[in-house]
């Protein structure tokens, strides 16, 4: 019996690119993978995983509505599928993930999904929380925070820098997404200090609104210039 692989990972941890890598190593061998992604991230028909260091191959675009079992049945009666490899793989629904999990359990074909644990708001996406709750291998794929600690958190900036905390959980045109570790993502999005936290908008002095950056600890105080290069360098536009 194969097994159901999620490698999960906060933003700009170089999830496509394992992927890449690793249905390379199978075309290698002469075998055959099937590549999917969502259709939510892309602006045309054509689908395509690409890595920011410049990799890239073409992928089915899945979306909520397709039956991923049926469909990889259908390639496999085409042409023997050696495995399959789902990126983006926070936006399948539950049920997609359960016919995940009967390609490696019925068909004995190993499956490979890569994603987002958590959202900006720092809660779990659908697909994620099944993938968690029921694949035989969870691997992280690690990436860190400007601090040097490990980053866990992303947070989704308005292109003037301000960290959002309502929204659609897919993301809408011009936002720009940022890995952070836990502690300072707490920070960026106003959840500490506690008491910044709690205040309301207008209750803050001589500021009609509190800001994020209004006060920082002092071991912040040079992240934000490095944080706001970092979104600058790494923007990520996404529709819908
Ligand atoms: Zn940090």
């Amino acid at each position: 019996m194969s097994k159901l692989y999620f490698s999960y990972a906060a933003m700009n941890a170089g999830k496509s690119t394992v992927l890449l890598q690793a249905s390379w190593n199978y075309q290698e061998r002469g075998m055959h993978t099937l590549l999917f992604t969502s259709s939510l991230y892309t602006e045309t028909d054509e689908g395509r995983i690409t890595s920011r260091i410049g990799i890239s191959a073409g992928a089915e675009l899945y979306g909520k509505a397709d039956d991923l079992y049926a469909w990889i049945v259908r390639e496999h009666r085409k042409k023997r599928v050696n495995s399959v490899f789902v990126d983006e793989a926070q936006f399948l629904t539950k049920a997609q993930v359960w016919q995940l999990a009967r390609i490696a359990d019925r068909l004995d074909i190993p499956v490979l999904c890569f994603g987002l644990r958590t959202d900006f708001r720092g809660e779990l996406f659908t697909g994620s929380a099944e993938l968690l709750a029921i694949a035989d291998s969870l691997r992280e794929i690690r990436t860190i925070c400007h601090c040097g600690r490990k980053a866990t958190m992303v947070v989704r900036r308005t292109p003037e820098g301000r960290a959002l905390m309502t929204g659609n959980q897919v993301g809408i045109e011009k936002s720009m997404y940022l890995s952070l570790c836990r502690g300072h993502w707490e920070e960026e999005t106003g959840r500490w200090p506690l008491a910044r936290a709690a205040a309301k908008p207008g209750q803050a002095k001589g500021k009609a609104k509190p800001t994020p950056r209004a006060k920082k600890p002092k071991s912040d105080s040079r992240s934000t210039p490095r944080l706001a290069a970092a979104a600058r360098r790494s923007p990520r536009r996404v529709k819908h």
